[in-house]
């Protein structure tokens, strides 16, 4: 391609805190790439208004990102068809859920050549109960190579600008450089790994764990034990992208995408907030997102529930006493106080 035209799938709080950096850095290097943005937004009405047109005329999400400018180069688009219409990167950032469809809709309307990326944490798990990555099941529908985005970024503070790090998994050596270009600014350091299955894995894993450091939370407990949950949760993050994929390498866990976002998310993340509403409140998870979250979407206790469907098929729910006590939890099982003990919470009763 003489240009790379980008299209951004997914306008949330990620979704536009990341085309703000995409639509900055395409503006820094117009050799390389078509000046227009275009970001698909599932349309809503804020006031009576039309969200696409907010974001066009103000420059800014209301919604989801409020008080952030968004460069005038990026546009917004309620048409998933025409936001993709020749685009040769496809950056995916929307909630896990809405994927599958999404990706019906895309099918047959890819040009040749065109690549993805994935900034979408979460996996889909079918009726037979395997598990199948987001990456795979992009690349598998679309029939197009995908790479992976993932790191210790919370979006309001990538927004901000303030100064962070993030991992991309890239197989294709000869597009390090685009996406490096793409996605680098001197407060958003990208390191590019070839390790796309590793990177989507610490990232999707990390919300279950971050629930943990919620309940914790909500419990009053200090840092020691939210501590030990993390430590916990790394080597079932480890074990669990080991067992079941191979390839993962183990100097991912060391990037951005590992351990650093499994800090960030039990300090700071949606995860752990709500999860500390919820021991705290004692209200259901569909009203906690609503109320606190503001249209966000929680991905953690999707991802437990996926994670679990899965154990509970392959028998081994006993390599992961906290993935399985933090499922029990979430589902209201056992009591939040169990999270300490988790070593024998996980044996049901
Ligand atoms: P979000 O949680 O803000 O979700 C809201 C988005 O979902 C909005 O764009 C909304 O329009 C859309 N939506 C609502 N209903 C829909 C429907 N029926 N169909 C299609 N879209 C619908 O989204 P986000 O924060 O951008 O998260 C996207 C992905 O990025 C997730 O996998 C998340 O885990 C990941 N992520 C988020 C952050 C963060 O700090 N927010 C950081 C890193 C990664
Ligand atoms: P939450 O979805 O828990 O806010 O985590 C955000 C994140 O993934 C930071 O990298
Ligand atoms: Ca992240």
């Amino acid at each position: 391609f003489e240009k790379e035209r980008i299209a951004i799938i997914g306008s949330g709080n990620w979704g536009m805190a990341i085309s703000r950096i995409i639509g900055l850095n395409v503006l820094d290097n117009l050799d390389l790439f078509e000046k227009e943005v275009r970001v698909y937004v599932y349309e809503e009405l804020i006031d009576g208004k039309k969200l696409t047109e907010i974001i066009n005329t103000q420059h800014e999400n209301v919604k989801y990102l409020s008080g952030i400018k968004i460069p005038e180069n990026v546009i917004a688009i309620p048409d998933i068809v025409k936001a993709v219409t020749d685009a040769t990167v496809l950056v995916f950032v929307t909630p896990h859920q809405f994927l599958p469809k999404m990706l019906d809709q895309l099918k047959g309307n890819i040009i040749p050549g065109a690549r993805a990326i994935t900034l979408i944490k979460g996996f889909v798990v079918d009726e037979k109960d395997e598990l199948h990555l987001i990456s795979k099941m992009i690349s598998d529908k679309l029939e197009i190579e995908v790479s992976a985005l993932m790191g210790a970024n919370v979006a309001n503070e990538v927004a901000r600008d303030e100064f962070c790090e993030t991992t991309i998994g890239c197989k294709n050596k000869n597009d390090h450089e685009m996406f490096k270009t793409l996605f680098d600014r001197p407060t958003f350091k990208v390191n590019v790994v070839s390790d796309v299955y590793g990177v989507e894995l610490c990232g999707s894993l990390k919300n279950i764990v971050a629930l943990g450091a919620g309940f914790c939370d909500g419990l009053g407990l200090g840092g020691n034990t939210k501590a030990a949950i993390i430590r916990i949760g790394l080597i079932e993050m480890k074990k669990f992208a080991h067992m079941f994929f191979s390839g993962v390498r183990e100097e991912t866990f060391l990037e951005s995408c590992g351990i650093a976002d499994l800090i960030t998310t039990c300090t700071g993340g949606r995860n752990r907030k709500v999860s500390e509403a919820f021991v705290k409140t004692k209200k259901s998870w569909v009203d906690l997102e609503k109320e606190l979250l503001g249209g966000q979407k929680l991905q953690g206790t999707l991802t437990a529930d996926e994670v679990y469907r899965v154990l509970k098929k392959q028998n081994k729910l006993n390599d992961f006493p906290l993935f399985v006590t933090i499922y029990r939890i979430v589902k209201g099982e056992i009591q939040a106080n169990l999270i300490t003990q988790f070593e024998t919470a996980y044996k049901k009763d």
